[in-house]
């Protein structure tokens, strides 16, 4: 259930409703919206009478919510949710473009990719410390000294950085460092690593997790704003499908579909999406053109030295394109980068 307080409703009414959910052994988590305030309402296992709030003061309506997921969805927050980090808005109008190598490798190479990146008007920095790879044999990221390569590039560039949060143990570690904490698709169902990113004070990115439903995804997602935590960004980055001449199968489809559905902000992620390095820029051009927030980018200075997902990194020049084509892509959309 949902509850609509007034446009005009006092901070006293709005505690008074929420103290009347608790009341019922349930908990509130109060929306504030541009015109009014929405009390979404967890914990209960059946439908809830909508007189039970609607005879409180400065209660306009009560309503119930038809979807299985609440806190993430359009019925519980109209407005689109607008994610802050840095300088730099995720959501609501402008374009957000994450780039940077897949893995933080050198000082060097992360350095160097951050300051081109920053220059052809990136966004937020990308570079993974934590790797969670297919084979334990291949490179499983630097850790903690990968961390400190990242801050070193946030610091000489100004720009926020996203990297991996790859279980429950590294999360106080990554959380120090990082400015969004990525989630990534092997994780998405991984409950309680999604409970402790509920509890915590940083914008989290959840990818679609491989062969995952939007339903799947989207109640992933409410795992983390039932806790408490409402600034999630979505990700895809392609699906498992019967075809295997491309890594994944990006699905583009969605999109519309998402924005209908939920007020997060979705990041498209075309490196991962395809898995080659020719596809991503006119993916990343697609992904725009279908109105997303945002696109994640894989970039190495020279991919056939890079030690994960080389064959699907953008050289410095192949980044300077995309950003270009991208640029033009916005502007048809009435959007800015
Ligand atoms: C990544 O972003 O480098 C990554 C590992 O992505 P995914 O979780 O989507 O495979
Ligand atoms: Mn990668």
């Amino acid at each position: 259930m949902l509850i609509l307080m007034k446009s005009g409703a006092t901070s006293a009414q709005i505690e008074a409703a929420c103290q009347a959910v608790r009341d019922l052994g349930y908990t509130p988590h109060p929306i504030p919206g541009a015109v009014r305030t929405a009390i979404g309402i967890t914990g209960n296992k059946g439908p809830l009478t909508p007189s039970l709030f609607t005879r409180l003061d400065g209660v306009a309506d009560a309503v119930p919510v038809s979807k299985p997921y609440k806190l993430v969805s359009r019925e519980v927050r109209p407005e689109p949710t607008i994610i802050e980090v840095g300088n730099t808005k995720i959501g609501g109008g402008s374009i957000c473009v994450m780039a940077g190598p897949c893995s933080v490798e050198t000082r060097e190479q992360v350095l160097s990719t951050a300051l081109h990146v920053k220059a052809a008007g990136a966004h937020v920095l990308r570079g993974g410390a934590f790797k969670p790879r297919t084979s334990p044999y291949e490179f499983q990221g630097l850790r903690e000294d990968g961390l400190k390569i990242l801050a070193e590039a946030r610091e000489k560039t100004g720009m926020p950085i996203i990297t991996e949060v790859k279980d429950t143990d590294s999360l106080a570690m990554v959380k120090d460092y990082a400015d969004i904490l990525q989630v990534g698709a092997r994780n998405m169902q991984n409950f309680s690593l999604l409970e402790r990113l509920g509890e915590i004070d940083k914008p989290v990115m959840l990818k679609r997790g491989l062969s995952s439903t939007v339903k799947e995804w989207l109640m992933a997602a409410e795992y983390i704003l039932s806790r408490g935590n409402t600034r999630v960004i979505l990700c895809e980055r392609g699906i498992r499908t019967f075809e295997t001449a491309t890594r994944n199968t990006l699905d583009l489809g969605i999109v519309p579909l998402l924005r209908a559905e939920t007020h997060l902000p979705i990041i498209i992620d075309p490196s991962h999406g395809c898995g080659y390095a020719a596809g991503v820029t006119p993916l990343a051009r697609a992904a725009v053109a279908t109105g997303v927030d945002g696109v994640m980018v894989e970039v190495h200075p020279e991919p056939a030295k890079a030690l994960s997902d080389g064959p699907q990194a953008v050289t410095f020049p192949m980044f300077d394109r995309l950003m270009a084509d991208l640029r033009g892509i916005a502007q048809v959309m009435g959007q800015t980068i």
